[in-house]
């Protein structure tokens, strides 16, 4: 069993929040100097820069999953996790089916939204509104990660926006989550907050692992908060036998 660092929440330029410098390969090689053996790239209801950055990561040595963060109807931000780019744009083409187009105020308003390949070079503009909020609820988005075999996670539930928490007021039983995302910086001069504390110890009784991700919209913000994840091998197969604790494996925040 290998003790793995992994960072499971980054975006690229794709995400109109997201810094022009968060290319495929400046991602990755980021990644490698911080420590990091695994990352997830999961940009706002797209995953079209996943592919990309697979193979960027598997040119420099890098684990890279597939991944998106999906805003449901009710706001709130869950993070799906796939076995490979193809399931997560099949999944990402389903969600693209429920936002509007952008136009030019939209593209003014919340910036570009880039589709790169693996050198970082722009090879297109995703069309529709990625800032929006899909059309589907909480509960048909974790079901739409499962059907594509993927990975549910609450994102940031220490946040006061775009939570799970802050939407609902409440964390459902039902949610059928595979894992809850808590911001917890590791870095000790930046001391945690009450709230992330609070939302570890209370959202661990509900007996979903907690993983700790950066929400790295910008270089300097990735590996800022990490999971070590104790399994074989940094896979996605790996990573799921990971959140569920089978064979000795298992996630904590690093
Ligand atoms: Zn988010
Ligand atoms: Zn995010």
């Amino acid at each position: 069993m290998r003790a793995l660092l992994a960072d499971l929440h980054i975006h690229t330029g794709l995400s109109p929040c997201a810094g022009d410098e968060m290319t495929p390969p400046a991602v990755v090689r980021t990644a490698l100097e911080r420590g990091l053996a695994m990352i997830a790239i999961c940009d706002h209801n797209s995953a079209g820069n996943t592919a990309a950055t697979l193979t960027a990561g598997r040119r420099a040595g890098l684990a890279v999953v597939a991944g998106m963060e999906i805003t449901t109807a009710e706001e709130v931000h869950v993070v799906g996790l796939f076995p490979d780019p193809a399931a997560a744009e099949a999944a990402s083409t389903e969600i693209g089916a429920t936002l509007p187009d952008a136009d030019d105020a939209y593209y003014a308003r919340f910036g570009p939204q880039r589709r790169m390949d693996a050198d970082g070079q722009i090879t297109g503009t995703e069309p529709k509104m990625l800032a929006g909020a899909a059309m589907l609820d909480l509960s048909a988005a974790v079901q739409l990660i499962h059907r594509y075999n993927g990975v549910a996670i609450a994102a940031h539930v220490n946040r006061p926006s775009f939570s799970v928490l802050s939407q609902l007021g409440l964390f459902p039983d039902d949610a059928c989550f595979d894992a809850i995302e808590v911001f917890v910086p590791c870095d000790p001069a930046r001391p945690t907050g009450a709230t992330a504390v609070w939302a570890a110890q209370e959202l661990t009784k509900l007996g979903l692992p907690v993983v700790s991700s950066s929400d790295a919209h910008f270089l300097g913000d990735i590996g800022r908060c990490q999971t070590r994840c104790d399994m074989e091998a940094p896979t996605f197969d790996e990573l799921t036998l990971a959140l569920r604790g089978v064979g000795g494996r298992g996630v904590r925040c690093a």
